[in-house]
């Protein structure tokens, strides 16, 4: 190397390096001084109410096995929530929306721009009752613990959101704009019949909605790398999702006589290829945002790596796509999730099927993913179709503005010692249904989650703690004064 270029080259790092020191000095926490809190919310039986919430079962089965049944159900929970909430249900308008779902609208000083907060009333279903400490629908509270289907998902934002409005009523205030509580009944189906219903009926009725508040993250522990304080992650957006049903048909016969080629053996190369291949990762969006905003709460190397993005991102994304989960967040992900052939033993399958689920990342065209996996697995022989039950991402809400803004107040204000960063949904939630209502809609419920209690969700011996429960409420309270 000539002297010149070697001076060249040490000049040109010094550069990068006091740019990346400056902007890693110059990137200061932000000063969260506490606001005082506005109110305690310290009604002991808040929770009792919520252990029989817990007992109404609606559960919700991809067959509609239990429709019927859950619309009785449902009709009973919406009875006992006027009597256990009667400022509520007296002082505002309550519609049932297709026989199940709830809107209530408590009319504020003026009508534009309605904050609107989700939650469903459905459950999954439990897979195995002998492996729980307590039966799932009886709301065994034990010490300080809530035991039961629906504690972490979503009964849990149903009643704080009953228990705040209630307690804010009571205490004769008014909020700016109106607020609604829209309670969908079949999210965990999809919400075809609730969330779907609610939002045809407020494009209807020409509703102004200023944002939307629905589940997806809330304040979680140790879930973002080198950040040591809890992160509450506001969603704003949730991946897409579409499935492709693979086919090849090949004449089968008799198994003593295979033949050299055969359905199976076609399909089980394609869904190899498939298998090693990825869709490319890309750090953009709400997790760029995530980590930007994180950044200044990290120690000095995690700082470093993540508020250099520009340079880092390479390292960045190889560290992200170390874990399933933070590698869900920068690519669109695909899965086998069905294998289908044969008859009987001695048959060769004339038709073999597969089918792949798709998570579809912000600004992936659901088309070209369709091609870009054909031309993976290369065999015209391999038939691919796209169902027609797809949607892309939803849009990207704003990391700022009305919503926003007073969610992260309340935030701060009720857990303390947080970092609020934006992030994306990699599942799915009742707001992919309330698209083009508005264009705010912000994922976040005030709950603590770590790998602890998320483990419930869906799963074994899902259960709250009593102070968990209470300082959600002591959030909505809050928040809804900001409002
Ligand atoms: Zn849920």
């Amino acid at each position: 190397m000539s002297k010149k270029i070697f001076k060249t080259v040490v000049i040109f790092l010094l550069v990068i390096l006091l740019l990346m020191l400056g902007k890693t000095l110059f990137t200061h926490s932000d000063d969260n001084t506490l606001e005082k809190q506005l109110w305690k919310y310290e009604n002991a039986k808040g929770f009792e109410r919520f252990s029989k919430a817990i007992q109404f079962q609606i559960v919700g089965d991809d067959e509609g096995v239990n429709r019927e049944q859950n619309l009785i159900e449902l009709k009973k929970f919406h009875e006992w929530m006027a009597n256990a909430y009667p400022t509520v249900f007296s002082k505002s308008a309550v519609e049932v929306i297709n026989g199940g779902s709830l809107l209530i609208t408590i009319a504020g000083k003026e009508h534009q721009n309605a904050a609107m907060f989700l939650a469903h009333m459905d459950v999954v279903p439990v897979a195995d009752v002998s492996k729980w400490k307590f039966p799932p629908f009886k709301g065994v509270i034990q010490g300080d613990t809530l035991w039961g289907r629906g504690a972490l998902d979503d009964k849990n934002v149903v009643i704080a959101l009953l228990e705040a409005m209630e307690m804010y009523m009571k205490l004769g205030l008014k909020p700016r704009r109106d607020i609604i509580l829209a309670f969908g009944h079949d999210e965990e189906t999809g919400g075809l019949d609730g969330a779907a219903q609610i939002a045809q009926y407020l494009k209807k009725t020409h509703r102004s909605i200023g944002f939307i508040a629905d589940e997806g993250f809330g304040v979680m522990d140790g879930i973002v790398p080198g950040l040591k304080k809890p992160a509450a992650i506001v969603g704003l957006a949730e991946k897409g999702f579409a499935t492709l049903d693979l086919e090849v048909n090949i004449p089968g016969g008799h198994s003593a006589w295979p033949k050299s080629e055969n359905a199976s053996a076609v399909m089980v190369e394609a869904l190899n290829k498939i298998d090693n291949f990825q869709f490319d990762a890309s750090i953009n969006g709400p997790i760029r945002g995530l980590f930007e905003q994180a950044a200044p709460h990290m120690n000095f190397g995690y700082k470093l790596l993540f508020s250099n993005l520009w340079l880092t991102s390479p390292l960045v994304k190889m560290v992200l796509l170390g874990k399933e989960k933070t590698a869900a967040t920068i690519r669109t992900t695909h899965v086998t999730t069905l294998i289908h052939g044969g008859v009987k033993e001695n048959v060769v399958p004339p038709t073999v099927s597969a089918t792949i689920n798709l998570r579809v990342l912000p600004g992936d065209d659901i088309q070209l993913l369709k091609s870009q996996i054909e031309s993976v697995i290369d065999d015209k022989r391999v038939k691919v179709k796209l169902r027609p039950d797809f949607h892309a991402a939803t849009p990207v809400s704003p990391d700022k503005g009305l919503g926003y803004d007073q969610i992260k107040q309340s935030a701060l204000t009720i857990f303390g010692d947080v970092v609020v960063v934006p992030g994306m949904v990699i599942t799915g939630t009742d707001c992919k249904n309330y698209v083009g209502i508005t264009n705010r809609i912000y994922r976040f419920v005030p709950f603590r989650f770590s790998n602890e209690n998320l483990s419930g969700i869906h799963g074994l011996n899902e259960h709250i703690e009593r102070k968990d429960f209470y300082r959600a409420v002591d959030f909505y309270v809050d928040l809804f004064n900001r409002l």
